[in-house]
């Protein structure tokens, strides 16, 4: 209960960082998926792995889809709900006195849960790389949570944010693929927004000299 007030409160000036941290975690679940592909644990074809980043504005939602390594129920329990909030907790008990706590808060785990900055309600659907059945998970912003079982038709996460009326900028097209392009035009993984590609997964300084003209 001392976490969404902060959340919301302490990372005021910041709220457009939460997608950020969003793409950052369907990155890395993107990854992992591609290196248990490439060590054989995962032998399924990997598909198509582009990220991509979706409004609707009669829905007022804002979703970010991977198809990464997926969450099972209780992986979502145990990453979600249980650790997520440890860490928080200690957030909580180590700097109760401090003043600029934002400037920490990267440390704590307390990416996810960013979300709700600008969201009221968030929902996660996911289906794991493992033989078990997909989840989704639904809270809105307080302690309690749904966790049923779904259907999805292929491996990977979708984040969905219900936007709350004072976020309503992450509703605009322009607002979204200004961020993209501010946190995540170099990440490794192909991020699509509308038509278009918004980052180079394959910058000039990863090449190759020989590969590069003058
Ligand atoms: P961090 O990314 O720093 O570990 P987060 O709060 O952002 O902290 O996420 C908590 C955990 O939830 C992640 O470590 C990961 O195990 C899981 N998770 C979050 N987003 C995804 C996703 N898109 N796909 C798979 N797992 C995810």
């Amino acid at each position: 209960e001392n976490i969404f007030p902060i959340i919301k409160k302490f990372l005021y000036s910041d709220h457009e960082i939460f997608l950020r941290e969003l793409v950052s975690n369907a990155v890395d679940a993107t990854q992992k998926i591609t290196m248990l592909g490439q060590k054989g644990e995962y032998k399924n074809d990997l598909g198509d792995t582009q990220i991509t980043v979706a409004i609707d504005k009669d829905q007022k939602t804002l979703t970010i889809s991977d198809a990464g390594i997926g969450m099972t129920e209780e992986e979502v329990e145990k990453y979600i709900n249980q650790i997520a909030f440890s860490s928080a907790e200690e957030f909580v008990e180590k700097f109760k006195d401090l003043d600029d706590k934002k400037s920490i808060i990267g440390h704590f785990g307390l990416g996810f849960y960013s979300a709700f900055m600008v969201a009221n309600e968030v929902e996660i659907i996911t289906q794991s790389f493992k033989d078990a059945p997909a989840v989704k998970w639904k809270c809105e912003g307080t302690t309690n949570f749904e966790m049923e079982t779904t259907e999805k038709d292929r491996r990977g996460t979708d984040i969905v944010l219900h936007i709350n009326d004072d976020s309503s900028e992450f509703l605009e097209e322009h607002r979204i693929k200004e961020l993209l392009t501010k946190y995540c035009k170099y990440m490794p993984v192909e991020i699509k927004f509308g038509e278009d590609v918004i980052n180079n997964p394959n910058p000039l300084w990863l090449k190759q000299p020989t590969d590069i003209t003058e």
